[in-house]
């Protein structure tokens, strides 16, 4: 993936792409996928770096949704087991099995949750990846060594996956890649190009690194771009009526002795009626989430007090060890792209959560709403509009099948599973030159040729791509993220033939992007 030939790919003026996609989170990455699979020609722009919206500030689960199925949406959960499945064998190296406790107190929770997990199992089919089942009190209080216990009745056990979502994501991208398509970051559309009939020819879009514009001619183009839908259906509809409604979400990260063990913890119902989880990650614990109304659409949301008070206090509520400020390694908030509701109702919690696909009369198709777990789904569904949109009738989607870049079922040990099959590839470098064996953080694995890596494979550009999206250590510990800036900062100078000027803005940049990830 190597972001000067896609972007001089922008200078063919007479191109005409099959598809063009904006937004590279997963909604947009799983449209390029798609359409890559059908033989389609794909560019994907990006204003910023891939996933750095919402895609990468998820709970990190590949899952049906027990919520979703306690609301009934049986439709929804099917759908989404379906694709856990698909995406835990396509990409194996980034998303594996995670069992997940329900401590139980009453005789009440003991039933609904044995029942409602039963079910969950049986609609996963052959799809299961492990069987729910009711553990005794001690069992429960070994698994989950800090979990209070009194009045601990046991706990009900569930399986779903779990994943590396910005991994992910530049995974997708690169994929998509080597199949031919033209992936690019930090490039953003500016306007949409129409005849006279008001048809959607093409995009405007500016590379914001070399600070040019050029002209891209689709014969479709999808509007992927989550909680900023808005503004290109306002792009091509300027009285456009508003319709997402940003809802956000906050986890907070601490370290892994608040819980003890391996396993992850699922409240389902808070005393306000939410849902908590706890749930180890790469040596760290994420705690969320929350729920907020916002007004507007940021790409980097900023958590509430509140919110932040809030996570604290529930997760005090069933922790033997209640976590203070202090403890608290990294705070991260993303925006869900809900449906606006009608005028009258503020309510988010009811507003489906399954994606939608609207058709402009310009022929711009908007996909928004669903989840990371069904990002492939959405494509596949999106890509059936290009016959509605083209008279083209495309070859039929074969990305259920497409391993994702780097996929293995035997990854390497520690963190290097992260890279799969490439993770050999990583440690070669390391002999390459003695300095890129050392650590960029000395309580951190992650090495200085994950850097070198990032940057001249993963189309890293600057100094937060590989700190917060390559390499997860800013939503891990936001202050050794700062910590580690400068070091990386001066390797990626290297790497992209940079200067001492470059590395001040850089950091500087990163500054400001970590203070919101720390917390007082
Ligand atoms: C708190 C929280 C927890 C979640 N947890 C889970 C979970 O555990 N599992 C799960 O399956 N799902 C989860 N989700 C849902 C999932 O994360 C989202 O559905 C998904 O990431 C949305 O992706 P997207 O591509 O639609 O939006 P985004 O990731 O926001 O991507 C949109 C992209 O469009 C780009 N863009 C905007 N304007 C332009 C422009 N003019 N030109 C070019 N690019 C542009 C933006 O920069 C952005 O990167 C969670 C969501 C939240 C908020």
């Amino acid at each position: 993936m190597n972001r000067e030939e896609n972007i001089n790919q922008l200078k063919d003026l007479s191109k005409i792409w099959d598809v063009a996609v904006i937004g590279g989170g997963s909604s947009g990455l799983g449209v390029a996928l798609d359409a890559i699979s059908r033989g389609l020609s794909v560019i994907l722009v990006e204003k910023a770096d891939f996933a750095k919206g919402t895609s990468s500030r998820s709970t990190k689960l590949v899952h049906g949704g027990v919520r979703y199925l306690a609301q009934g949406d049986v439709a929804l959960v099917l759908e989404a087991l379906k694709e856990r499945g698909r995406l835990l064998k396509n990409a194996a190296h980034l998303a594996h099995d995670q069992p997940f406790i329900i401590p139980i107190y009453t005789l009440w929770d003991r039933l609904q949750y044995t029942v409602g997990l039963k079910t969950y199992d049986w609609m996963a089919g052959k799809l299961r990846i492990g069987k729910s089942r009711w553990i005794s009190k001690e069992e429960t209080a070994r698994r989950l060594p800090q979990v209070k216990k009194e009045g601990l009745m046991g706990g009900v056990v569930y399986h779903d996956g779990q994943f590396d979502d910005a991994r992910l994501a530049v995974a997708i991208a690169q994929t998509a890649d080597d199949a031919g398509a033209c992936i690019l970051n930090y490039t953003k559309v500016s306007a949409l190009i129409k005849n006279e009939e008001g048809k959607l020819l093409g995009l405007k879009v500016r590379d914001e690194l070399g600070k040019k514009t050029y002209a891209v001619n689709a014969k479709m183009v999808v509007n992927a771009t989550g909680v900023f839908a808005d503004k290109i259906l306002q792009m091509d509809q300027p009285d456009a009526k508003k319709m997402i409604q940003p809802s956000q979400g906050i986890h907070l990260v601490l370290g892994l002795e608040f819980l003890g063990g391996k396993d992850a913890l699922m409240i389902p119902k808070t005393r306000d009626g939410r849902v908590l989880f706890a749930v180890p990650w790469h040596g760290k614990l994420v705690v969320g989430t929350t729920d907020t109304l916002r007004e507007k659409a940021k790409l980097e949301p900023e958590a509430l007090q509140g919110e932040i008070d809030f996570i604290l206090e529930t997760a005090a509520g069933y922790l033997t060890k209640a976590p203070t400020r202090a403890d608290v390694k990294a705070v991260f908030a993303g925006l869900r792209p809900l449906a606006r509701p009608e005028e009258g109702s503020t309510k988010t919690k009811e507003i489906s959560r399954s994606h939608k696909i609207i058709l402009s009369d310009s022929g711009l198709v908007t996909l928004t709403g669903g989840k990371w777990t069904t990002f492939r789904r959405m494509g596949e569904d999106t890509l059936d509009y290009f016959e509605k949109v083209t008279s083209i009738k495309p070859a039929a989607s074969t990305s259920a099948s497409m391993f994702i870049n780097g996929n293995t079922n035997k990854p390497a040990e520690g963190h290097w599973a992260i890279y799969g099959n490439q993770a050999q590839l990583i440690q070669d470098l390391m002999q390459e030159k003695p300095e890129w064996q050392e650590k960029i953080h000395p309580d951190f694995p992650y090495t200085k040729a994950e850097v070198v890596w990032a940057v001249r494979r993963e189309m890293a550009v600057k100094v937060e791509d590989v700190l917060s999206r390559r390499i997860r250590l800013l939503i891990l510990d936001a202050q050794a993220a700062l910590d580690a800036s400068p070091e990386v900062g001066r390797i990626m100078a290297e790497e992209l033939d940079k200067d001492q000027d470059w590395i001040a803005q850089e950091l500087l940049d990163f500054q400001k992007v970590a203070s919101k990830y720390l917390i007082s």
